[in-house]
């Protein structure tokens, strides 16, 4: 108890996620205090360098014993608060970020629009034009998504 701060916030964010760090954003420019709670690392400020997938380090894995990413090869791992997490359920295997950004610091950077049937079927009670027409693409102006050059992939050496 000796040790314990006071600490006087109007706003306590758990998860420092993208939709937190915009939810903090608007926040803090409404001149408001907040105090975010991330359980995984600051990455951007360990100089603890990312993991490569060939050579993997420290951020390839969150407390696991071997990676977890989601290729063939498996490399032994001496566990750490990693970057990359994996909950196994019964049916279903879901792969998460962990530290300040969560998804996006592992995330593939791809821009993907389900097609129109998949997504009605999924999410009946939502307004699928309104997506379509309105909400997609704001989403792929704002985040400037490009379509890969044919003439990439067919050069591309890995494919
Ligand atoms: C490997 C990988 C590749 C991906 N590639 C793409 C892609 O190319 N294109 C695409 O559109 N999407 C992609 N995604 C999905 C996308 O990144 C996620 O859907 C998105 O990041 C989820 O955002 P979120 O804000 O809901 O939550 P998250 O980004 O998952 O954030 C949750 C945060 O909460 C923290 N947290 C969890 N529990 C606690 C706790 N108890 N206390 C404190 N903090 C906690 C976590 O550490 C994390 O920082 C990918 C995901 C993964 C895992």
């Amino acid at each position: 108890m000796k040790n314990q701060r006071k600490l006087k916030y109007r706003s306590l964010l758990s998860v420092l996620d993208m939709v937190v760090a915009v939810a903090a954003l608007r926040l803090c420019e409404a001149g408001k205090k907040v105090l975010m709670l991330e359980m995984g690392l600051n990455w951007g400020k360990s100089g603890i360098p990312y993991s490569s997938l060939l050579k993997p380090g420290k951020s390839a894995a969150w407390l696991k014993n071997k990676t977890i990413a989601p290729f063939m090869n498996i490399f032994p791992l001496t566990p750490f608060t990693g970057a990359l997490d994996r909950l196994d359920f019964k049916n279903i295997n879901v792969w998460v970020g962990r530290g300040v950004g969560g998804g996006s610091i592992v995330n593939g950077g791809m821009a993907v629009t389900p097609k129109k049937a998949y997504f009605k079927e999924v999410f009946p009670e939502l307004d699928a034009e309104k997506f379509y027409n309105f909400y997609f693409p704001l989403a792929n102006k704002e985040l400037k998504a490009n379509v890969i050059d044919e003439q990439f992939l067919n050069d591309c050496p890995i494919l």
